[in-house]
């Protein structure tokens, strides 16, 4: 496991401060992201770990202001990206930035890669929107991408199309893509999830390398806490759009607080297990309309739950420095008898 120790008095190079992201239904505003506050520090790994649902994907969209226009907007917080408010930035600023200074990829490269246009084409044009480069120089540039994401043959590959591609090979073209430009920090949005087992070992592995050789940031998301032990420094675990626990990764194995978290490290898969890793948490997560309007958003699934959390509504507090926890059993400012926050 990474340790936090590598970053003591770095100055972030992402920090998200108080983001609150709402989507319209019906004519009324919904926060999937409900006061989500963080920072990653150059070359960091953060790991944000939730179930579907939890507003992982959002927050992402929310840095890289792709939300579905018309649908979804950022209502309330700061998002500055070395040392500049992203939040305020009109479509063309922002586009520079995507790419350039921010990569991205995804769960399913087929969305993301344009079945029509062989790969190196769409590889150029990525490198075509930064940079001023010939047709030969952006073919060879290219082929050195994909042999650095560790794709054999490249010279061959450059020419062929998406669907002659495996699922592994697609998503190591969507790497190249998002680290062409060299990025100073790559959120990767549940990068292996539909991959098999193999294979996921395989680009954790690839996304691990780079991070070092390009001394990049990366923003891990994903609903395994199996691919968070292997690869991030820091962890957010992320329920009904808000942190419930943020802690060094090492403190998060050994002292897991909250019983979210808890719940999750139980239905991490053992390597000769395949069943579905997150079977064992009973219920779902809460829809953005039926989120309850005061106490815990976890409480019909905790099997910890107390009466008083129906109604005194849980804050993200520091339990041990550096270990934060939103839950009651650890707030010590409530008061049990009145059953009222001070
Ligand atoms: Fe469970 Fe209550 Fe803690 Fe929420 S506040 S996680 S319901 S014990």
């Amino acid at each position: 496991m990474k340790n936090m120790t590598d970053f003591p008095s770095q100055a972030p190079l992402l920090e998200v401060t108080g983001l609150e992201t709402a989507f319209e239904i019906d004519g009324e505003l919904y926060n999937a992201v409900d006061g989500v506050s963080f920072n990653v520090k150059p070359k960091q790994v953060l790991g944000v770990v939730g179930e579907s649902g939890c507003g992982k994907s959002v927050m992402s969209l929310s840095i890289m202001q792709l939300l579905p226009k018309g649908i979804g907007k950022i209502r309330n917080g700061q998002i500055t990206f070395n040392g500049q408010s992203l939040e305020k930035l009109d479509d063309k600023k922002m586009n520079k930035i995507r790419g350039k200074d921010i990569g991205m990829i995804f769960q399913e490269p087929m969305t993301s890669l344009n079945p029509v246009f062989t790969i190196g084409f769409q590889l150029a044009e990525s490198l075509h929107n930064h940079f001023k480069l010939s047709k030969k120089e952006a073919r060879g540039k290219v082929i050195e991408l994909l042999d650095q994401v560790g794709i054999s043959r490249p010279e061959r590959v450059v020419d062929e199309y998406p669907h002659q591609l495996s699922g592994g090979m697609r998503q190591r073209v969507m790497i190249a893509m998002a680290i062409a430009c060299k990025p100073k920090l790559l959120i990767a949005d549940e990068p292996t999830t539909a991959l098999d087992v193999t294979v996921q070992a395989q680009i954790l592995e690839l996304l691990q390398g780079l991070q070092e050789t390009n001394d990049m940031a990366i923003i891990l998301i994903t609903h395994d806490l199996g691919v968070v032990a292997e690869t991030c420094h820091e962890v957010l675990v992320m329920y009904a759009g808000e942190v419930v626990e943020r802690a060094d990764v090492v403190t998060l194995f050994e002292n897991p607080k909250h019983p979210y978290t808890e719940l999750l490290m139980r239905s991490i898969p053992r390597l000769d297990e395949e069943e579905e890793k997150l079977a064992s948490i009973e219920g779902i997560v809460p829809s953005l309309k039926n989120m309850p309007r005061q106490g815990c958003k976890f409480v019909d699934r905790c099997p910890k739950a107390m009466e008083e959390c129906r109604t005194i509504t849980p804050r993200l507090s520091e339990n041990l420095p550096g270990h934060e926890v939103r839950c009651l059993l650890y707030e010590t400012s409530w008061n049990r008898e009145g059953m009222s926050a001070k």
